[in-house]
């Protein structure tokens, strides 16, 4: 079948084994040969994106700057002049900052749709006969596609079974409300929203199981053409890049403020007779200085280092298992001071074995591996337990499903009673899905021609509902001390930190299910299994907690068991608090401000309790992260300040956080801080590094204003140390590795911005450095010739911001402490500038950059004698300042 047929779709009247036939699909899906042959005829299932802008665009787009406008004119006046050579070189000049502009916004680009590849979705199929997940992207026509709560549902298609299916339509339909999926015939031609039978692409599963059969991918499913051309939505500005932006506005304001006044200034010494006699030359030179000053001083690189320097930290965050969904969240890990961590599988590895049960006749301990010995009630437990259940275990003996439900499926075959077994001859006839609100899943069975339902889930709820027990065989009514019994039992499991599900059962009349059924319930008994803490995590809490990061559990486990394994992992102090869900919502606003910081761990809880607690520690003005995995998970991961999905996950929490852990583990959570903080670092250092260039350029040349001296540089130079000294050395710093003290230090305030006064000191103090340097190296150079005197400052001011690089490396260290070649990046920055000095002083090259033929090596090493100087000065006040101030 054309996948085009689809489009006008009547597939919801077609017979299933007619859409089989069309598709050349089977219960057992496509085979991997023919999902392969139908890829490459139909294409990728995704909608088609509105064309990227081309790099002949981009570089144009570069010439629009006014700037680089007014720069091209006076140099084409130059050229009309007769100055070709000094128009060329401007030319050529300008020409490489625009490829190099191009590159750099490129590589952003590049990074930041890496970013959105390895955050696609994927979709469980099965192909060949076997379950398998592939990108969703890859699916085509034919393919039969598994649908679980908390799923993006991949593709328009025609539903094959369907679990209590609910799906949220409201993107197609306008519908708030979900809609009720059934396996039902239609003859009818109807709406799409009462298509019941169908599901489509881009819609949400909000409830239940289905499976489906794709008839329609990319362009061609219904949201396809709703949609059209998708735009790209790569494009993410955080609050740094936005403050910069602000920032860099004004700066750039005041720089052509006083280009302007340079302009009027030197104008006016022309009308008074200071030119050299040709004043149209001088004139033209004297415009072109001051829109030289302009371009060289206003830090145009800015936004592109940014975004590669924080897309470089995605990229790092992505090596240590955080994928990074929402640019800004680089910047916000670094102020995060608190960590509320899911504990099944985040802290824990969800590896769980059963070790222990309990039953309402009072048998615990070892379970008989002969299932000839099992009482009445030991077999009806294991009965419940892989019949209300989900997972099971490929031929291969890989596990497949939820880690608790697979401990159950695992019990059973140990004990030498196949599970399969337990299926085959009671098939589920329905059933009532997992959530985490009821913590109850339920199954119905047929059991010698009556009905039962098949109840699993949290103790206590379970305990609750149970009005009776099973008792050797005898269904007794539940008593006050029977039910003392149990809890006792719970409780002392979970001390043991084991987790313990309740099992129970009910006679029913009819399959239509519904909440209320699960009442009245016959209690079987319990089953406690060990989770064991991951390794790294105790390592991971208490370097969080060195770097003023609070971390706080919350569960939906049972409060003992949570209190247990939060204290053997160092969450849980002496003197701290546990809190349930229920207690939670006892507790008034005021109340729950009170005991906010002395709460670690807070158990059973709701998601809805998630928001709460979020909320209240934003109110006492922290940056929270927060993780979630299930459907009903997403607004708390919206409301947190970074939300953080599982990578076994559900869709909907992927899609509503921040970031996404692909190996669930909290170790990711501080090692992405850790990234998040050096970032911010990174930024900072490159800034700072332009900015102090800047400085120093801009005080000699006001200084040789105000002393009457010739400019320091010409327009071509500062052109040209633009061009060598802005974007490479900045880039490089961005690769730094973290300080030492990265973790030890306390957030960082979310309000306070790049400009802390520490760093303006620090800029301005390397700006004036360098600016006294090249004021220095002029002077020195005034004493032979003036021409001497613009070489020696324009070399001195490169060689200063050459090797101002090193200093700019760490705000803690020296360059030799950090370990002088630990950055390669920075050693080839700093190679290439000097090998563009070099070319500059090649002769022929020399004269248009004004340096005198007799300018020689004594003058070069001098003027990188001085820069040596300047540098080590930089370094030296470090290492006091660091002395004076401790290690921060
Ligand atoms: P965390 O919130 O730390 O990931 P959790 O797995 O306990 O822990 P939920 O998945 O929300 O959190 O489960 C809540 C409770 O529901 C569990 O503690 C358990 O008592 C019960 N439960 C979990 N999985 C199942 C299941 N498959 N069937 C029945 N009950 C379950």
């Amino acid at each position: 079948m054309e996948n085009k047929e689809h489009a006008q779709s009547t597939v919801y009247k077609e017979s299933i084994d007619t859409l089989m036939q069309q598709t050349q699909s089977s219960p057992d899906g496509l085979s991997s040969t023919q999902a392969k042959e139908k890829l490459e005829r139909d294409g990728l299932n995704q909608l088609k994106e509105a064309p990227k802008k081309p790099t002949w665009k981009l570089f144009l787009e570069t010439f629009k700057d006014a700037m680089v406008i007014v720069l091209l004119v006076v140099a084409l006046i130059q050229m009309v002049m007769g100055d070709y050579i000094e128009f060329f070189v401007i030319f050529a000049v300008l020409m490489l900052n625009s490829v190099i502009s191009v590159i750099q916004t490129k590589k952003a680009e590049g990074s930041l749709e890496a970013l959105k590849n390895l955050s696609a979705p994927d979709a469980k199929v099965i192909r060949d006969g076997k379950e398998m997940t592939i990108p969703a992207n890859e699916l085509v026509v034919g393919d039969i596609v598994l649908l679980d709560a908390g799923d993006y549902v991949p593709a328009d298609g025609r539903l094959l079974e369907a679990g209590s299916l609910k799906v949220d339509e409201g993107m197609l339909t306008g519908e708030s409300t979900s809609a009720e999926k059934e396996v039902v015939e239609i003859t009818q031609t109807v709406p799409i929203g009462d298509r019941l039978n169908m599901v489509f692409s881009g819609t949400i599963i909000t409830y239940g199981r289905g499976k489906f059969l794709v008839t329609a991918t990319g362009n061609n499913t219904e949201i396809g053409e709703v949609a059209g051309l998708l735009e790209s939505t790569t494009e993410q500005v955080t609050p740094l890049q936005r403050g910069l932006d602000k920032f860099s506005k004004k700066l750039s304001l005041a720089i052509l403020g006083l280009s302007l006044v340079i302009l009027g200034i030197q104008l006016f010494r022309i009308y008074m007779g200071g030119g050299t006699g040709d004043m149209t030359a001088d004139i033209v030179s004297a415009i072109m200085f001051a829109v030289a000053v302009a371009v060289a001083a206003i830090p145009e690189a800015l936004q592109s280092i940014v975004t590669i320097v924080l897309s470089l930290g995605t990229n790092k965050m992505a090596k240590r298992h955080a994928i990074i969904r929402k640019l800004p969240a680089v910047e916000t890990l670094g102020s995060t001071s608190i960590i509320c961590t899911d504990k099944t599988g985040t802290l824990t590895q969800n590896k769980m074995t059963v070790v222990d049960y309990y039953l309402a006749n009072g048998a615990t301990g070892d379970f008989s591996n002969d299932p000839k010995n099992w009482s009445v009630d030991e077999r009806r437990l294991i009965e419940i337990s892989v019949l209300a259940n989900d997972a099971s275990i490929s031929e291969d003996g890989s596990k497949l499903g939820d880690p608790t439900e697979v401990a159950f499926v695992d019990f059973s075959e140990k004990m030498n009673q196949p599970y399969r077994e337990i299926r085959q001859t009671y098939p589920r006839q329905a059933e009532l899905p997992f959530d985490s609100d009821r913590k109850l899943m339920s199954t119905a069975h047929e059991i010698d021609n009556q009905q039962f339902l098949f109840v699993k889930g949290g103790p206590d709820i379970v305990f609750g509902r149970s009005t009776k027990a099973l008792v050797n065989g005898e269904v007794v009514p539940m008593t006050d001390e029977l039910r003392k019994k149990f809890q006792e039992q719970n409780e002392a499991f979970s001390k043991r930190a084991l987790r313990v599900l309740a099992f129970a059962y009910r006679p029913i009349n009819s399959l239509e299910l519904s909440f209320d059924d699960e009442d009245d319930l016959i209690l079987v008994g319990i089953m406690a299994m060990i989770d064991p803490p991951r390794d790294e995590v105790t390592q991971a809490v208490k370097e969080a907690k060195s770097a003023g990061i609070k971390t706080i559990m919350i569960t939906g486990d049972h409060k003992t068991t949570a209190v247990a394994i939060a204290k053997e992992i160092g969450i849980f102090a002496e003197g701290d608090q546990a809190l349930t869900g229920t207690e939670l919502d006892e507790l008034s606003e005021d109340q729950l401000n009170e005991v906010l910081e002395k709460v670690t761990v807070y158990a059973r809880v709701s998601p809805e309790n998630k928001i709460r607690i979020v909320r209240a520690w934003q109110t006492k003005g922290h940056i929270s992260a927060m993780t979630g995995d299930g459907v009903n998970d997403a607004p708390a991961l919206k409301q947190a300040d970074i939300g953080i999905a599982m990578g076994t996950g559900t869709d909907v929490a992927k899609d509503a956080a921040a970031m996404v852990l692909t190996d669930d583990n909290f170790a990711s959570i501080v090692s992405a801080v850790e990234v998040g903080r050096n970032v911010f670092d990174n930024i900072k250092k490159a800034i700072s590094y332009l900015f102090s260039g800047n400085l120093g350029a801009i005080i000699a040349i006001i200084f040789a204003l105000v002393a009457d001296w010739s400019n320091p540089f010409t327009a071509l130079q500062l052109l040209f140390i633009n061009l060598v000294n802005d974007s490479l050395p900045a880039i490089a710093l961005g690769t730094e590795k973290a300080e030492p003290a990265t973790m030890k230090r306390p957030p960082r305030d979310p309000n306070s911005g790049i400009f802390t006064d520490k760093t303006l000191i620090s800029v301005t103090y390397r700006g004036v450095l360098i600016g006294i340097a090249v004021i220095f190296a002029q002077w020195l150079g005034m004493q032979h010739s003036a021409e001497f005197g613009v070489a020696m400052s324009f070399t001195t001011l490169i060689w200063c911001r050459t090797l101002q690089t090193f200093p700019a490396r760490s705000n803690t260290q020296t360059a030799i402490q950090a370990g002088f070649f630990s950055n390669r990046s920075v050693l080839l920055a700093v190679a290439v500038c000097s090998a563009l000095y070099c070319i500059a002083m090649i002769p022929g090259l020399k004269e248009v950059f004004s340096i005198p033929a007799a300018f020689g090596l004594t003058e070069v090493f001098t003027c990188i004698g001085i820069a040596l100087v300047t540098v080590v000065l930089m370094e030296i006040t470090k290492m006091i300042l660091v002395r004076v101030q401790g290690n921060k």
